[in-house]
């Protein structure tokens, strides 16, 4: 009788003991697999969303003096285009703009293809290290905000460059097709995956000179025109931006551009990449 009060006394005690010590061990299991947020280039520092500590993330070369057009550094050589030149917001124009215009409206650039970006973007597009992607887009995010200002995001769509299909297979996925998808979801912008496809395999660009560039790039996108026109009579379309991971002289963007404005002319055409690499 004496010991069945007990153990009736007992049992909510033990209860008690064993929740806690059960709470205890699931804090120290929780503590264990918390998970780090160390920066993920220097490895020190605690992380913010971007994944960089804040020194790194303030180091990354960015473009300090983009043409108002190309996105290019203009760098010291400024000049000053008359016709564009207003008081309140000069336009800081690179010769190259001024002495062939291109096909694109306007392109911006978020990052110089300098350390650490270029072997970040190489390490993305040629060893499949796409974590790198959520952070260099994070870090390139204002720059597209820029070059968006004004525009409906309803009214906007997000075209990656495409590769070949040969190259696709090879490579496993399209390094551009990534990177507009991390800077779309947080701006609630869509992209468009089959609106511009390429025609025909084209050699690298990197392995060309800048005069080459252009007629390897001939004629090889082409563009779903059915679907296009759709976009812009049903969801008054306006604004395409074609979002890359390097742009060097821009004989890529210009050719998706004219293939894109050869079946819709009044479109605007943007350019968006991660880095922009100064030609040599
Ligand atoms: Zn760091
Ligand atoms: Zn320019």
């Amino acid at each position: 009788m004496f010991q069945q009060k007990l153990s009736t006394f007992l049992r909510p005690q033990v209860y008690r003991v064993a929740k806690w010590l059960d709470e205890c061990v699931g804090q120290f299991e929780a503590g264990f697999n918390r998970p780090l947020r160390r920066c993920l280039l220097c490895g020190s520092g605690e992380a913010g969303d971007q994944a960089l500590c804040t020194g790194c993330f303030d180091d990354l070369p960015r473009v300090r003096s983009p043409c108002s057009i190309c996105g290019g550094n203009v760098g010291s050589a400024r000049l000053l285009h008359p016709d564009l030149t207003s008081a309140v917001s000069p336009a800081l124009i690179c010769g190259q703009c001024i002495r062939v215009p291109p096909v694109y409206d306007k392109a911006r650039c978020g990052l110089e293809y300098e350390f650490p970006a270029d072997e970040l973007i190489r390490s993305i597009k040629y060893r499949a290290a796409l974590h790198w992607i959520p952070p260099l887009t994070c870090s390139v995010s204002s720059e597209l905000d820029i070059l968006l200002d004004g525009c409906q995001s309803e009214q906007v769509r997000l075209i990656p460059v495409p590769l070949h299909r040969s190259k696709a297979c090879h490579r496993g996925f399209n390094q551009a097709a990534a990177i507009a998808r991390a800077l779309a979801v947080p701006k609630r912008l869509r992209v468009e995956h089959r609106l511009l496809l390429r025609a025909r395999a084209t050699r690298p660009q990197a392995a060309l000179a800048p005069e080459s560039r252009r007629e390897n790039m001939r004629e090889a996108f082409i563009v779903d025109a059915q679907r296009l026109r759709e976009l812009r009579s049903i969801k008054a379309l306006t604004t395409l931006v074609l979002i890359d991971d390097v742009m060097t002289t821009g004989a890529t963007a210009d050719e998706c551009a004219r293939a894109l404005k050869a079946v819709e002319p009044s479109l605007t055409v943007l350019v968006f990449a991660l880095a922009r690499k100064s030609q040599c």
